[in-house]
């Protein structure tokens, strides 16, 4: 596995041109916020300015919001959130790429039962053809950016149609900044510039000719400039604003909701699709790193996490038998991750 040096601080490696260490083995991305807070630039989000932010949506049409569910608990948290601690009539939307697993189907489908919510699940293998190409190209493109790409422009167009204007992730203080909309998510961290640089180049080399997928977003930036001008809408989650509970809120959906731990899973307790497993691997062996990494290491900074903590989570967990089935279904082999840059 990964032998590269990592930050004192958070869990990072060193990564140009977006990450680097410097004498003091601390990486850029620790000092810069450690800047930000000296100079007070690091805002504290309340609840109330969500609460306020809320009132606009209530009310308006027959739902007040759409809550993307992967059935993970971050996103079984916010819709149970929405629904008892704000009062929200929520519609819960569940994309399916077709690697969804049994247990966060399950973990969605008692969520909403146990909260009286209405389901839209929208499957499609429109993905696949894409993550196939991907492997076998041995592209550095991350299978997750793209998926994201694909579902969050599915998710506005869903929410459109249902006449709602705010959408509801699960995303926590880690993921994602405030306010993705208008404004972007990830595409201009520097934590994420060489891996959307390479997503940027795939779609360019082996996607733009496909007439499935010619109109495929390049970025999430283009996803956000799309939607804007066929609607209104915002995108928020209710963890930005809430104090991080993470023990708290999952004994609560347990309890509640008869949320359940998936069987594998990484970074350990937390639910994903099959396809992160092969995404999380790729990454490492691209990068050194994965997004998840740079969630962590955001929580880190923030005081959410220890660094030992995301340490464990992140041990990988999972070795070639689980990848086998994954890429049996793409239509690739063992053979096909034999390439590029150094293994893991
Ligand atoms: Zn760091």
């Amino acid at each position: 596995m990964d032998t590269k040096k990592i930050c004192e601080r958070c869990v990072l490696p060193e990564s140009r041109p977006g990450i680097w260490l410097d004498e003091e083995g601390v990486c850029n991305l620790c000092r810069e916020y450690e800047k930000e807070k000296k100079d007070g630039k690091k805002g504290i989000s309340l609840e109330t300015e969500f609460t306020k932010m809320l009132r606009n949506y209530k009310s308006r049409g027959e739902y007040d919001c759409l809550v993307m569910c992967s059935g993970g608990k971050d996103s079984t948290a916010a819709l149970y959130y929405m629904k008892k601690r704000y009062k929200l009539n929520p519609l819960a939307f569940m994309f399916d790429n077709g690697f969804e697993t049994e247990d966060a189907l399950e973990n969605v489908k008692n969520a909403v039962e146990a909260l009286g919510v209405d389901l839209v699940y929208f499957k499609s293998d429109f993905m696949s053809g894409m993550f196939s190409r991907l492997v076998k190209a041995g592209s550095g493109a991350v299978i997750c950016h793209l998926c994201s790409l694909w579902y969050m422009d599915l998710t506005i167009k869903t929410a459109a149609r249902y006449g709602i204007s705010l959408v509801i992730a699960g995303w926590t203080k880690g993921q994602s900044r405030e306010g993705i909309f208008p404004g972007c998510a990830c595409d201009n961290a520097p934590e994420f510039s060489a891996m959307a640089e390479e997503t940027g180049k795939f779609l360019d080399r082996y996607c733009k000719n496909d007439p499935r997928y010619k109109d495929f977003p390049r970025s999430m930036e283009e996803v956000l400039k799309r939607a804007r001008k066929r609607q209104r809408c915002v995108v928020l989650s209710p963890h930005w604003f809430l104090p991080f509970e993470a023990e708290t809120s999952l004994e609560t959906i347990k309890k509640e909701l008869g949320w359940k731990t998936p069987e594998q899973s990484y970074p350990a307790k937390t639910t994903n699709c099959g396809l992160n497993f092969l995404s999380v691997y790729l990454s490492l062996k691209h990068y050194g790193y994965t997004h998840y990494h740079a969630e962590m290491s955001r929580l880190i900074r923030q005081g959410a996490l220890t660094r030992e903590e995301a340490l464990e989570a992140l041990k990988v967990n999972f070795g070639a038998e689980r990848l086998a089935p994954i890429l049996k279904k793409l239509g690739c082999g063992p053979e096909d991750l034999a390439f590029g840059k150094e293994s893991i």
